[in-house]
């Protein structure tokens, strides 16, 4: 069973969310402190975490990076829920790693329908087991791993699926808007500049191996192996 876990302080709505995920069939579980939902994950980690920003104890971006740097938690999918709907704050979260930003008030109706669209994302990046490689990148589909010249570089789910796509698709060019549906599941909701965060990134932990990401002006991103 699909577990979830809510990190969230006003008890009635996360009371709300978990009546209608459990009748949505997920198994839920829920913090009303930042501590204490970080202690849970670590006790058991669940499937996804939908996290609130405003906590009483840490900030919900400390209870996120905490997450990502945790090598057990770091790939749990994570849909941020929050009354900071500026753009400033979803793009601020989606690099933090979030895969998903949800603003309050929302309808639990779409809300369900994010969860279901990140679990499915998820998934997918499961699919069957592949290697692919370019120049020294090596990218370990089924034990989710990258290397560079043998030695493992630690990306972030989102970098993951960016790098994947990108060498799925070698020799062509992805469009901004193309990368942002494809490897974040969104209709240019948000700024394209998030997909040039994440490409800079993803070259700095790659290294010089990351040269052959070229970018392409105008347009988009291709990866072009040697
Ligand atoms: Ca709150």
């Amino acid at each position: 069973m699909t577990r979830i876990l809510i990190i969230e302080d006003e008890q009635d709505l996360a009371g709300l969310v978990e009546y209608n995920l459990r009748a949505a069939g997920f198994e839920t579980e829920s913090a009303n402190t930042g501590a204490g939902g970080l202690a849970r994950a670590r006790a058991n980690p669940p499937d996804l975490l939908l996290l609130d920003m405003m906590l009483p104890d840490i900030a919900g971006g400390e209870v996120l990076r905490m997450l990502k740097q945790d090598p057990e938690l770091r790939k749990t999918s994570v849909i941020i829920v929050s009354a900071k709907g500026q753009e400033s704050d979803r793009v601020q979260g989606l690099e933090l790693g979030a895969d998903d930003y949800v603003v309050k008030p929302f309808s639990v109706r779409e809300l369900l329908l994010r969860v279901k669209a990140v679990l499915r994302r998820g998934d997918a990046d499961e699919g069957p087991a592949q290697v692919l490689a370019a120049g020294d990148i090596l990218l370990d589909t089924s034990r989710h791993q990258v290397r560079v010249k043998d030695v493992e570089v630690v990306l972030t789910a989102l970098e993951f699926r960016l790098l994947r796509t990108l060498l799925e698709r070698s020799d062509r060019v992805q469009t901004r808007e193309v990368l942002l549906s494809d490897v974040w599941g969104i209709q240019a909701e948000i700024h394209t500049r998030t997909v040039d965060t994440h490409i800079k990134r993803l070259r700095e932990k790659l290294g010089p191996a990351g040269d052959i990401i070229e970018t392409v002006r105008g347009v988009g991103y291709k990866l072009s192996p040697p």
